[in-house]
């Protein structure tokens, strides 16, 4: 897939640097298509990723759950920013401030990490709850038992959850779809980080 880049202005972090947007566009069947983008700084070393909704399908519901399951962990979640990603049983929140994809043994593979290292400053009485944490998702990583449900909530719904054979026929989808990658006016591509700078 080409890459294609855009200057988009000055850089947030610095104040002095050329901001650039390099971007690709891709498609995701049941999805739409998307548009991978990253932000860098020719000065500093600000670099930022997002993922860019094109979707011209209707809107995802706000509310997404799947079972954590043999299949489902080879499952993929496509996250927008915003959008908040739940662990059942656990009690645990993974709040998204920037787009991503990633599967979903991924996603439990950096909690567990992040419970790891939380563990480390943690106080008495949250040791237990954080190890029960670690011990669980290391169970259920190796034992998937449908114990475990992955909630996805994302309230602007363009966030989604994807089975992996629609992942797999992505790559004969983006075939067809080379093209969109250099019809997107870059003029989007500025609106966009434009907005998206706004909270800096
Ligand atoms: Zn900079």
């Amino acid at each position: 897939m080409p890459i294609h880049h855009v200057e988009v202005g000055t850089c947030p972090m610095c104040g002095h640097g050329k901001l650039l947007a390099l971007y690709r566009t891709t498609y995701i069947p049941q999805y739409g298509h998307v548009v991978l983008l990253t932000l860098v700084c020719n000065l500093c070393h600000f670099k930022e990723t997002d993922v860019l909704f094109l979707s011209e399908k209707g809107p995802n519901p706000p509310i997404q759950k799947i079972k954590l399951t043999k299949d489902t962990l080879g499952y993929l979640l496509i996250v927008a920013a915003g959008a908040t990603v739940s662990i059942s049983k656990l009690d645990y929140d993974i709040h998204f401030y920037q787009g991503e994809i990633k599967s979903v043994e991924g996603l439990l593979l950096e909690a567990k990490e992040h419970a790891k290292e939380f563990l480390k400053q943690a106080t008495k009485e949250e040791k237990e709850k954080v190890t029960k944490i670690i011990n669980t998702l290391e169970f259920e990583l190796q034992n998937p038992s449908g114990m475990l449900e992955i909630i996805l909530k994302d309230e602007r719904r363009y966030s989604t959850i994807l089975p992996k054979e629609a992942w797999e026929r992505r790559v004969i989808a983006e075939r067809r779809l080379q093209e969109l990658g250099k019809a997107l006016p870059p003029e989007e591509i500025k609106e966009h980080v434009k907005k998206r700078l706004e909270r800096y």
